[in-house]
């Protein structure tokens, strides 16, 4: 079952790279493995995805261990500045640096482990009060200013979270603004190389493909709908 829905994702994303005039090798997807036992993990790892995205600093310490070390993790949830430091030097990115103060942890946890930690800066295009982020511009303009300045950080790029929808053509815009925000004048020199954007999941990661999505995280459509234990 994994195994089937991952090709049938992968053939997607191929389709959208055709479409926009991109090479697939641009776009990494990431199975969004949170709340999955590691049995179901093991099941992607074997069908070849080797980039998995979880959003709990806890769960992901538990699952790390008992995964094989090829693996590349993806830090997309909320982050709490108390929990860096155990998921410093262990993550290959960490989507959702949301405020400086956050940023700062990274950096002094960083600079105690003598490493660099590449994160994405997360912007809430939409301005949705359920997500993290913020959509103000300026707000947003400064953090990737004072982010890119802190020594022991890698800034590669953006995430988004769009909103839940039925219709992915909805999000369209969202994505395209990220990109757009991505590639102003003023952050030339922010950025590690070209902004890497991550963006879209089970519900529109085609048209996040066509607007140049690097990173595409996937989670229903590779494991199957989480059940949260609340009903
Ligand atoms: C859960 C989650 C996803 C995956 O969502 P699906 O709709 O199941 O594909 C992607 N990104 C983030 C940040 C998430 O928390």
């Amino acid at each position: 079952m994994i195994a089937q829905n991952l090709t049938e994702v992968r053939r997607r994303i191929e389709e959208a790279c055709k479409k926009s005039g991109r090479d697939i090798s641009e776009v990494t997807l990431i199975s969004v493995s949170k709340t999955k036992p590691v049995s179901m993990l093991k099941e992607a790892y074997d069908a070849g995805s080797r980039d998995f995205g979880e959003n709990k600093v806890q769960e992901l310490t538990e699952k790390m261990p008992v995964l094989p070390d090829d693996i590349r993790w993806h830090m997309i949830g909320h982050l709490q500045t108390n929990k860096v430091k155990y998921i410093t030097g262990k993550v290959s990115l960490i989507h959702s640096i949301d405020t400086l103060h956050l940023a700062e942890a990274v950096e002094k946890e960083s600079a105690k482990a003598g490493i660099k930690t590449p994160v994405l800066i997360e912007i809430n295009e939409a301005g949705e009060d359920s997500k993290f982020g913020t959509s103000d511009e300026a707000a947003n303009t400064e953090l990737i200013k004072r982010v890119s300045d802190l020594p022991h950080i890698e800034l590669k790029g953006l995430m988004t979270i769009a909103p839940y929808t039925e219709d992915p053509e909805s999000n369209r815009k969202y994505f395209s603004a990220l990109r757009e925000f991505s590639l102003r004048p003023e952050f030339k020199d922010c950025f590690a190389g070209h902004p890497l954007l991550s963006m879209g999941m089970t519900g529109d990661f085609e048209v996040a493909v066509e607007e140049g999505a690097h990173f595409v995280r996937v989670g229903t459509g590779i494991f199957g709908e989480r059940d949260y234990g609340i009903h």
